[in-house]
Parts: structure tokens; C-alpha cells; sequence
């Protein structure tokens, strides 16, 4: 199957063809004929699986039909994304998809000044990347207006619950037409999400590929069982043993995100922290530098790095390890992507090693210890293959990420 195949316009092929493209990923090859012909969508899929290409390159298809209003443009396409880096991710694809053709898109976030946005809705966009609140500031302002949408996506679906999303995108929902399409994408399928289908999608189509497992087998997995008071010194150990290259450290709260940074700067060792707490001009500073190299050592709650994709991250290092156990496969699935290996190693002490468990129940495998000496690597040989085939996305055992507001406040 290429993407000829499926039946996209020429300016997008062009664009394909020079982001060296060659084949639709699996989330593509089924996802895009559906949406072509204008059905609802339910995807399951998570980041890394090509899944904004999956819906924006048949929008964009869409989109193109017809004329061009010269004037005002009203809001045609949608996209809501529960964290402002991943919507200005979702935006940067939108602008390169779409290079060759004649539409506007913006996005539009909170920790950022209002103004600008407004100006920038002024004359009209044809495609919105929004993350929910500042969508709603914007509505009631009347800087935007809903009523002419033709396609609403909601990204990261399962993340939207989590996040305490639901009134504000049922409100949003209801500012857009009735016969409007719904593409929902979601990593996993709770009971919420599947209502949420159920209230706000027609007859959709279900597409599914089978989640990035923290089987990813190119991703060289250990555990170091130490102390809480030697992760600060292990965790610069480890990294000064990986000099130059792209490390994410995740932290369970912002407070220990913080005090990595701390540590890692007293010795030396550059590093900024991308979290809830930080303003958006440093998060965005914080991924900038992570991305051109300049900084190549980020710490991260999990909040904050869902959904960034990042190529050549060699290590990722779970200093705290998740309370839910599919966090763990999501910050692991930050390295080996793009067919590249990496090393994944998780700290674990005493009160952790239950966490440590219920992970590889989940993953159906057991994570080998290292010793506590991070300059001893594993070497990235393939993972065995889990027994009884990688859990499907509806996972009965699946759970809610943030289970309390403590937790999320924390994150
Ligand atoms: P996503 O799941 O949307 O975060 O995409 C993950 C990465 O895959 C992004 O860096 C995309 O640029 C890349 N990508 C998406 N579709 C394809 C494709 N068909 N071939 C090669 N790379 C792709």
C-alpha cells in the first residue's frame, strides 16, 4: 500500500515525498479511507505510530475540496489536544502537511498571551489546534466561533479524561454543528472513552493498531534497585556515562523533577525540567533546547512529555518508577523510535518494588536488574516475546492514569 493507494490529493504526495515518506503507517493505511468518506473515527493508537499524519493528511484531503473563501474563513477542522506542547506539535504537522496547499491554521493554548491569538483569528483559519481552556476563553470572548465546523479531533482521548477535560470539551462539542465528523484517538479504551463514542460520535468506524508495548523490541530494559537517598548521585552517574546524548528523566512529582535539575547542574551536567509548574515560555524553551541538541538532558513528569516525539533519545531513566503501570510504557516508548535502539533504566527502592511488579505483569516480561554502576549497559538485544501476545488496547485491567487530584496536581 502506498499512499497514492489511498487515493490523496498531489500537493499532499508532494509533501510526502519530501518528508520521505514512502509508506503509510499501519494507523494510516486505516484510518484514512474512512475519514476520506467522511464517517466518524475511533482510533486506538498512541504517538509514535504516525497517527497526526493518520487524521490530518485526509482533513487536509477534505479540506481542499471546494472553493477558498477569499475573506473570513470560519473554523473547518478542529483539533483539541490536552497538552499545549502536544497541540503545538499537532500544529507544526498541520503547517508542514499542508505546505502546498492554500490554508490557514493556527493554535491556540493558555500560559501564553490571549492577544496574539486573537489577532490571529481575525481573518479566519480553516484548521484550530486548541487545547480546551484557552478555546473556551477565546469562544466567550468572541474571538472564535465554532458553528461552522465540519471535523472535530479529539487527540489523546483517554489523556483528556484523565486530565478532567470531559465538561469542557462536552461544552465545546456542543458549539459545533450536529452533523459534524468526530475523530476521537485515544492509547487506550476505558469505559469513559467508550461513553464518549457512544454520546458524541456516529456509527464510527473502529480502527485499532496494536500499542507501542514496552516490548519495543529494540528498547534495552533494566531496573537498579538502590536507596531513595543514592538516586540523586546515580541518576548523574548514569548520565555522565552517556555524554552528549538525548536523555529524558522522568520524575513522579515537579518538586523531584526540580531537584534532579539541581543535582545535575551542581555537577555540571546541563539539564532543564519541563513540568505543570514551569511557565509555557520555559517549557517551550526547555523542549526547543532538548530537540536542537543544545540541552540534550531533560527531566519530565509524565503530564508533561505524553505525546512528544523526539528522535535519538538514547536513554530514558525512570527515577521514580509511574503508579500506573502503563505510564511505564509510554516514557520507555520516548527512545527507539524511528527503528533506532535505546536503553531504558528504572531506579526502584523498597516501597517500589510493587510498582516494579504490577509493570511487568503488565508487560509480560521480567526487566533485568543492573548493578548499580550505570556505566554497566545492557547491551539492546530483543526482549522476549511477551507470553499470551501484547495486551489489546481495550485491556480490562486498564486504569485511569491519574487516579486522584493529589496525583495530578503532582505531576
Ligand atoms: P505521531 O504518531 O503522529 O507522533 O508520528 C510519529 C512520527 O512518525 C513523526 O515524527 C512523523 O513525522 C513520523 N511519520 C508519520 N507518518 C510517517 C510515515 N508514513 N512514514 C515515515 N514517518 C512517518
Amino acid at each position: 500500500m502506498n499512499f497514492q493507494e489511498l487515493g490523496l490529493k498531489k500537493p499532499i504526495l508532494k509533501t510526502l515525498t519530501k518528508q520521505g515518506y514512502e509508506v503509510p503507517t499501519p494507523i494510516q493505511i486505516k484510518a484514512i479511507p474512512p475519514i476520506l468518506a467522511g464517517r466518524d473515527v475511533v482510533g486506538l493508537a498512541q504517538t509514535g505510530t504516525g497517527k497526526t499524519a493518520a487524521f490530518t493528511l485526509p482533513l487536509l484531503h477534505r479540506l481542499s475540496d471546494g472553493d477558498q473563501p477569499g475573506g473570513h474563513r470560519p473554523v473547518r477542522v478542529l483539533i483539541l489536544s490536552p497538552t499545549r506542547e502536544l497541540a503545538a506539535q499537532i500544529d507544526a504537522a498541520v503547517q508542514t502537511y499542508g505546505m502546498n496547499m492554500p490554508l490557514r491554521s493556527t493554535v491556540v493554548v493558555g500560559g501564553v498571551p490571549i492577544k496574539r491569538q486573537k489577532n490571529a483569528l481575525m481573518n479566519g483559519v480553516d484548521v484550530l489546534v486548541a487545547t480546551p481552556g484557552r478555546l473556551e476563553d477565546l469562544v466567550s470572548q468572541r474571538a472564535v466561533k465554532l458553528d461552522r465546523v465540519e471535523t472535530v479531533v479529539l487527540d489523546e482521548g483517554d489523556q483528556m479524561l484523565d486530565i478532567g477535560f470531559m465538561p469542557a470539551i462536552r461544552r465545546i462539542l456542543k458549539l459545533t454543528p450536529k452533523n459534524r465528523q468526530t475523530l476521537l484517538f485515544s492509547a487506550t479504551m476505558p469505559k469513559e472513552i467508550k461513553a464518549l463514542s457512544n454520546d458524541h460520535l456516529k456509527d464510527p468506524v473502529e480502527v485499532s493498531v496494536v500499542p507501542e508495548t514496552a516490548t519495543a523490541d529494540r528498547i534495552a530494559q533494566s531496573v537498579m534497585h538502590m536507596q531513595a537517598g543514592d538516586k540523586p548521585s546515580a541518576v548523574a552517574k548514569l548520565i555522565g556515562a552517556h555524554p552528549g546524548k538525548r536523555v529524558i528523566v522522568f520524575t513522579r512529582t515537579k518538586r523531584g523533577a526540580d531537584k534532579v535539575v539541581r543535582k545535575l547542574n551542581g555537577e555540571n551536567l546541563a539539564a532543564a525540567a519541563i513540568h505543570g509548574n514551569k511557565s509555557q515560555s520555559q517549557r517551550e524553551k526547555a523542549l526547543a533546547a532538548f530537540k536542537s541538541g543544545k540541552n540534550p538532558v531533560l527531566i519530565a513528569t509524565d503530564i508533561a512529555a505524553r505525546g512528544i516525539d523526539v528522535p535519538g533519545v538514547e536513554l530514558v531513566v525512570n527515577y521514580d518508577l509511574p503508579n500506573v503501570s502503563e505510564s511505564y510504557v509510554h516514557r520507555i516508548g520516548r527512545t527507539a523510535r524511528a527503528g533506532a535502539s535505546g536503553f531504558a533504566v528504572s531506579f526502584c527502592q523498597a516501597d517500589e518494588v510493587k510498582l516494579l511488579r504490577a509493570i511487568e505483569k503488565l508487560i509480560k516480561q521480567n526487566i533485568p536488574a543492573n548493578a548499580v554502576d550505570g556505566t554497566m549497559m545492557p547491551k539492546a538485544e530483543a526482549a522476549p516475546a511477551p507470553r499470551g501476545g501484547p495486551k489489546g488496547p481495550e485491556g480490562r485491567n486498564r486504569r485511569r492514569r491519574y487516579t486522584s487530584k493529589k496525583q495530578r496536581a503532582s505531576a
